[in-house]
């Protein structure tokens, strides 16, 4: 059944992100099918990470269960300043708590729709700044365990925004904003125990999008709602599909929604004749 759930695409850092999309077994070069019609069809019913089916998930992709129980979806995973795994203490399971969050972390800037500060676990900086639209990134610390990029994260958050605005990033590509000096001048308010941490590496990662046409008036569209969504692909960007109409397709934020997936050229009218 999960070859046949929408995973989010992944993502290449090339010349443009280049993105696949792994569904009913077949691995989609994305990038080629913009400029061509594609067709996403839900099957009414989505299938959580431990295998339940329902017409609906709970919530944030979970079932009620998971959402309750899980270590997965945890309040430590949205509020990484929670963690306390590295003390000893358990929140849902001490083991699995564990091995996440004594890891090394990442803490990072990224320019998707203005300046953020974010997190992120071992190698996965640059994956997770094509997720989320960034035009520009740069590493900020580098840190033994998730609690200390949370307490980095919350030191920064009064001064730049710790989300992306999507309806911003969808809309173009943000004014290109100097990274460098951003993190020299965060870098004063960081917890003086944790400046240690600070990266003096000062790599800007720039991002390019394979995008033709951004939407003007975003208009989000949803399985839930939609259970057949098609159109041009004009564009991706983040974990969004672009389409005519100026609508958008999070795909990420499907995940585990049981669907079939199609594309197909658009037939240039003077050829039907
Ligand atoms: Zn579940």
């Amino acid at each position: 059944m999960l070859r046949d759930t929408l995973k989010k695409m992944n993502t290449e850092l090339k010349d443009v992100v280049k993105y696949t999309l792994d569904i009913n077994g077949v691995t989609h070069k994305m990038n080629n099918y913009i400029g061509t019609r594609i067709k996403i069809q839900w099957s009414g019913v989505v299938i959580c990470q431990c295998g339940k089916k329902a017409d609906k998930f709970y919530r944030s992709g979970y079932c009620y269960k998971c959402y309750w129980e899980s270590p997965l979806a945890s309040q430590s995973i949205f509020k990484p300043e929670l963690c306390t795994a590295h003390l000893g203490i358990e929140e849902r399971d001490l083991e699995w708590e564990k091995e996440f969050q004594i890891a090394p972390h990442y803490v990072y800037l990224a320019n998707s729709s203005g300046i953020k500060v974010g997190i992120t676990r071992g190698s996965q900086g640059v994956v997770r700044w094509m997720d989320q639209g960034a035009s520009q990134a740069i590493l900020f610390a580098e840190v033994p365990n998730r609690r200390f990029s949370g307490d980095i994260e919350v030191s920064l958050k009064r001064f730049v925004a710790d989300v992306t605005n999507w309806r911003k990033m969808l809309s173009g590509t943000p004014e290109s904003v100097d990274l460098l000096k951003m993190k020299e001048e965060l870098t004063v308010h960081v917890p003086e125990e944790l400046k240690q941490y600070i990266l003096p590496n000062n790599t800007v990662t720039e991002i390019r999008y394979p995008v033709t046409q951004y939407p003007k008036k975003i208009k989000s569209v949803k399985l839930e709602k939609t259970p057949i969504i098609e159109g041009e692909l004009l564009g991706i960007k983040g974990q969004y599909l672009l389409l005519d109409g100026d609508r958008v397709f999070n795909v990420r934020s499907h995940e585990g929604f049981i669907s079939n997936f199609s594309q197909q050229e658009i037939l240039q009218q003077g050829l039907l004749f």
